[in-house]
């Protein structure tokens, strides 16, 4: 994946966060990176494992896998790119650019099908692109059938001064009218506490002062945040800045990124931990986007004897790990 890094990440590896020099650094300029752990033999031959175009894409732009919610990838651009993207196929390509009658197609898809009633904004990252958002937004706040709307974002950790220009701060405002009707939450991916600065902690500060409650999405990645302690930190600091941890993946077996995928036992050893120690609201839901359709639950060392070569997915099939 090609590095592309913003002024204040740079600023920050500069300062000697290796957290953030593992995630958009490229290899060569991470050199004590270990190979990673064996994972079963079919991982990592798919650019698409969760079938994103390959199954799942009606029309361009949308992501329909699950009956009552859909993707909307609003470009394939982002302000920064996080070397461990799941989406690394694509993400810094303008393909995903939607011309005008794309995104009216891609409207008309979610008019015509009204079990669909919740839309996330995803991408690329749909704040990197305000002009197209700010459009979007109302249109899709429009459609009757769709109640809620979700944006998941990482501008605010790549470029937290991007949101003193003008299309943010409208978009914001927009945020503000639109979730009076309908609740609109935004997601926040965030991996490790050096991500959180003081004007990091402004711009969420912000977002929530807009009407809209703040999630966050983290994936463990080996070296980074593969530990109770920094785990925790970053969970405990989330949750008392009035964020609230939605999701922990574990990193998804994608082409590219391997040396970023931790140890699984170890990953749950330390959701237990985590779970021993903090608020109940600090602590995410733990899973796997597992290739068959489903974000699984994964049991926690609370348990006895667990088969974790495989799992049944949304659909009751067989998913192996
Ligand atoms: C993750 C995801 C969703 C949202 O799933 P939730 O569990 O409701 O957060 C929707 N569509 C696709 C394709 C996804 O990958
Ligand atoms: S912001 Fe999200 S979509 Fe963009 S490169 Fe990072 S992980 Fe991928």
């Amino acid at each position: 994946m090609k590095e592309k890094i913003t002024p204040h990440l740079k600023r920050l590896i500069d300062e000697g966060s290796k957290a953030l020099s593992l995630q958009f650094h490229s290899v060569g300029k991470n050199p004590t990176v270990e190979n990673t752990e064996k994972v079963v033999e079919y991982a990592f031959a798919n650019l698409d494992p969760l079938g994103e175009e390959s199954q799942y894409s009606p029309v361009k732009g949308i992501t329909h896998k699950f009956r009552n919610r859909a993707l909307f990838k609003v470009s394939y651009r982002c302000a920064a790119h996080c070397q461990f993207c799941t989406r690394a196929r694509q993400i810094g390509d303008t393909s995903g650019d939607l011309s005008p009658e794309e995104i009216e197609t891609a409207l008309s898809y979610i008019r015509d099908h009204p079990e669909i009633n919740d839309i996330i904004l995803s991408g690329g990252d749909p704040l990197y692109t305000p002009h197209i958002t700010l459009g979007l937004l109302p249109e899709l706040a429009k459609i009757k059938s769709v109640k809620v709307i979700r944006i998941g974002t990482r501008l605010p950790i790549h470029s937290p001064k991007s949101f003193e220009t003008t299309p943010l701060k409208n978009l914001l405002r927009m945020t503000c009218r639109i979730s009076l009707k309908k609740p609109l939450y935004v997601l926040i991916n965030i991996s490790h506490f050096d991500e959180l600065t003081k004007d990091v902690r402004d711009v969420i500060r912000r977002i929530r002062k807009n009407c809209t409650a703040v999630f966050s999405q983290t994936v463990f990645l080996k070296g980074i945040n593969d530990d109770v302690e920094v785990m925790g930190h970053l969970l405990n600091e989330l949750y008392h800045m009035g964020v609230i941890p939605y999701y922990l993946y574990r990193c998804d077996y994608v082409k590219g990124i391997e040396r970023y995928v931790c140890s699984f036992e170890k990953e749950r050893m330390i959701v237990s931990e985590i779970r021993r120690r903090l608020s109940g609201i600090a602590v995410p839901e733990y899973i796997i986007d597992v290739s068959g359709k489903g974000k699984i639950p994964i049991p926690l060392d609370f348990w006895g004897k667990v088969d974790f070569s495989h799992c049944r997915d949304y659909d009751g099939k067989l998913a192996r790990l």
